[in-house]
Parts: C-alpha cells; structure tokens; sequence
C-alpha cells in the first residue's frame, strides 16, 4: 500500500553529499528522509580504490566508505528508503515529490544531492575494465599509474586538466581526441602542448580497451582514425574517459533554475536554489570540484542552511 511520508528535511540521492547533509540533519534533529534511489551510494560505488579522502591511512574501497556513511546516517536517525523520486513539485510549501515506489513525501525542505555520472564512451570492454585500469576521475585514480603510460580520452577542459595532472605519476601520457582542435581554454592547450611528457592523437576514437585477466589489467588501445578507419595499437596500462558529466536533474526540470548543461544553479558560498527551501549539493551543482570530500562538505552546507531555514520560517 502505498505510504505518504512528512519529514522537515527529505534528501534526494545517497552520494557523499546526501550522507554528510543527512548526518548533520538527523544531528540537528531534523529526523530527515533519504531516499537512496536504486543505484545507492552514487559514484564511489564504481571506483575501488580510495586514497584521498581524509581521515584513512590506508587504502580504502569506495562501495565501502559509502556503506561506512549510509551506516552513519542512520546511526544518527536518518529513515532511508529505497526508492527514486519521479517527479517534484516545488510550486507551494510544503513540496510534494513522488516516488517510482508508488510512496509521497511531503517535505518542509529538500536537499537535492542527486549528483552527476560520467559520462562513457558506451564500450563493452570499458565497462569490463572499469575500476581495473579504466576510470573517469585522475584525481581519484592517477596516482594507482605511478611510472606508467596512460591515454585520456576527450578534448574539453576536464581531458586536458586530467592529461595534465596525470604527468604527475604516469611516465607517459597521450590525450586521445575525435577532431583536430581541442575544445579547452587555450590556456590549458598552451600547457598541455608544452609538456614534454604529453603527446596528442588526433582524429582517433576507441574502438576497443584490451586487457588481461587474473589480474584484470588493461594492457591496449585499438583507436581508429576518423578520417580513414584505421586501426592502430597503443600500448596503454590505463585510460581516463574524460568526455564530460551529466548531472542527474531530469526531474527538476521547470521546477528549478539551472545552467545550459543541467546543474542547479546554487547562490555562491551556499547551496540555496532560487526556491526558498530547496537546497542542492555536491556534483548536481558542482562542475568544477567534483570530489568525494567537497561533495560531503558541500551536503554539510546544505543541512546547515536547512536548518536556518526551518528554524527562520515560521509559517512552514
Ligand atoms: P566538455 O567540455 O563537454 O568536453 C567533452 C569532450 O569530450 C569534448 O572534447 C568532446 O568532443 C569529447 N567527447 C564527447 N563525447 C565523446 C565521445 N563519445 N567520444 C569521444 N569524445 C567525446 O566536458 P568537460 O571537459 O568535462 O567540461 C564540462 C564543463 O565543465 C565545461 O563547461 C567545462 O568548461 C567545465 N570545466 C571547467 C574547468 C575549469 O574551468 N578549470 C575544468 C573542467 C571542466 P568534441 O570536442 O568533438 O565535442
């Protein structure tokens, strides 16, 4: 039967961001809801190894620190539930947001950590690979190809930022692009065009990651030439896909400012939207940061200015 839930502070997504806001809600006994979706836990449950998010010294895994936070968010009195919310109505107080469930929830406030994906090239072989040698983030993952040669594919800011961050551990790095210019900040290609440890590939897509098992490891590219179809061989031991981020605001819609490419648009320093007691958090508003640690950061802002919100109206 379907269920009809009140909360002062409902959380949509269950990333780092959603976790952090939910442990500082429940804190401030704001007795929030989560509702996880159906892929809990967001992107670090598609990466392995975690090497940057404080307060570890060893190594960590990220389906386990997002386990570690779902466990602390309901330690503190967050309800989570498992479902995905389909639509939203943010027109009048209190908002009224419908779940795939068949369940309401009818929210004071709501917290929109519903974060982004990477975008993938949509390969058999890189979803075989993934988290063995193929990954969407340098920062997270660049270090585990210390003294390796790496490809990173795409030809925006994010592939050249990563191509450049990546001669910091890799011996060699090549940029992959499907064209003959680069869509990045000039600044950016200046550098990218310098360094001596970057070569570009123009005109080449993937075509197939090749590797090896026991241990899964990438070992190849097969790139093909745009131009005449081609096949060449690139000895690779990892490849970043760099080709762009959705954030996940389909339901927002008409519902809530946003930019060109979809993020909400939050007041700088906050994570206020331009609906009084809607808040948005982590990679759904980030564009530029995109890490584990300023996306709880972030959700911390966002229970804060719940909190302030709750606490200033008094006819809600
Ligand atoms: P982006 O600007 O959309 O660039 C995506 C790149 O991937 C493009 O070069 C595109 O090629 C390529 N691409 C897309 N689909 C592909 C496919 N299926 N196969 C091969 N290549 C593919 O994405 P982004 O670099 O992630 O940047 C996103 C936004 O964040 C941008 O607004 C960017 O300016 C911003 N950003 C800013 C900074 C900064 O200011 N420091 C840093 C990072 C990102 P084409 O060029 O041929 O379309």
């Amino acid at each position: 039967m379907a269920t009809t839930y009140h909360t002062k502070v409902l959380i949509i997504g269950s990333g780092p961001a959603g976790y952090t806001a939910a442990i500082y809600a429940a804190r401030a006994n704001l007795q929030p809801i989560m509702t996880t979706g159906f892929e809990p836990g967001g992107q670090l449950m598609l990466t392995t190894d975690v090497e940057n998010y404080p307060g570890f010294r060893q190594v960590i895994q990220g389906p386990w620190l997002m386990e570690e936070m779902k466990a602390q968010a309901e330690h503190v009195g967050t309800k989570l539930v498992y479902d995905a919310i389909k639509k939203v109505d943010f027109h009048q107080q209190p908002f009224i947001c419908e779940g795939e469930n068949g369940d309401t929830y009818v929210a004071k406030t709501v917290i929109i950590s519903t974060g982004a994906q990477a975008r993938w090239l949509g390969l058999t072989s890189e979803d075989q690979f993934r988290g063995f040698g193929v990954s969407g983030c340098a920062t997270c993952d660049g270090f585990f190809f210390r003294n390796k040669e790496v490809a990173v594919i795409g030809g925006g800011n994010s592939a050249v930022e990563e191509a450049l961050y990546l001669t910091h551990h890799a011996s060699k790095v090549t940029l992959i692009h499907r064209r003959d210019h680069l869509r990045a900040q000039s600044v950016l290609q200046d550098r990218l065009f310098k360094h001596p440890k970057i070569q570009v590939l123009w005109n080449q897509t993937v075509d197939k990651i090749v590797g090896e098992e026991n241990p899964r490891k990438v070992t190849a590219l097969h790139l093909k030439n745009t131009i005449n179809n081609e096949i060449t061989t690139l000895k690779v031991d990892g490849v970043f896909i760099a080709i762009g981020h959705i954030p996940k605001t389909e339901i927002f819609k008409e519902q809530i400012n946003m930019d060109t490419e979809g993020y909400i648009i939050t007041t700088p320093g906050t994570t206020i939207t331009n609906i009084p007691g809607v808040f948005a958090a982590g990679d759904v508003q980030d564009k530029v940061y995109r890490q584990a640690v300023t996306a709880a950061g972030q959700g911390c802002m966002a229970a804060l200015d719940a909190e302030k919100f709750i606490s200033e109206a008094s006819d809600i």
